[in-house]
């Protein structure tokens, strides 16, 4: 009997990893808002060389609204897939909020989520990445860019 709902917990377990691997494959496929913006308000490249990824982020900001985000990843499927789902999250919301979405990440990858999978969305599909150390900065590193280009930004206006 323990070895039976043993084996189906882990039936459950592979289904969950397969569909997080498909929501971070089909990210990786095609990101969303991939691209610069042109005359952006705020622009930022930064690099993760321990596994090879870069990324360039642009931002158009107005009166403390990310009005319009785009990424330009390149490197593996974490890191591409979670600058593709940053997008998703901060598009349209404040500076404030935006931050607050960072520090969920960095708390996640620290297996110390604090928001509730609903929340999450695709996000959800990088919370098995805090499993593995190495791949912890690919998918950071949208993020920790993010955060520079929100700082640089106030230092500019
Ligand atoms: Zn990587």
């Amino acid at each position: 009997m323990i070895v039976t709902n043993m084996s189906r917990a882990n039936d459950e377990a592979n289904q969950l990893d397969q569909l997080y691997k498909e929501i971070i494959l089909e990210h990786y496929k095609s990101p969303h808002n991939k691209g610069t913006i042109n005359n952006p308000d705020a622009s930022v490249w930064d690099n993760n060389p321990l596994c090879g990824d870069e990324i360039t982020i642009t931002a158009k900001i107005n009166k403390g609204v990310i009005s319009d985000v785009r990424v330009d990843p390149k490197g593996c499927s974490i890191s591409v897939a979670s600058a593709s789902m940053l997008t998703d999250t901060v598009k349209g919301q404040t500076v404030v909020e935006a931050k607050k979405w960072i520090k969920i990440i960095k708390d996640m990858m620290h297996s110390d989520l604090q928001v509730s999978d609903d929340e999450l969305g695709d996000l959800e599909s990088l919370k098995g990445v805090a499993n593995f150390p190495v791949r912890i900065k690919c998918a950071l590193l949208s993020w920790m860019t993010l955060l520079k280009l929100l700082e640089n930004h106030k230092g500019g206006q």
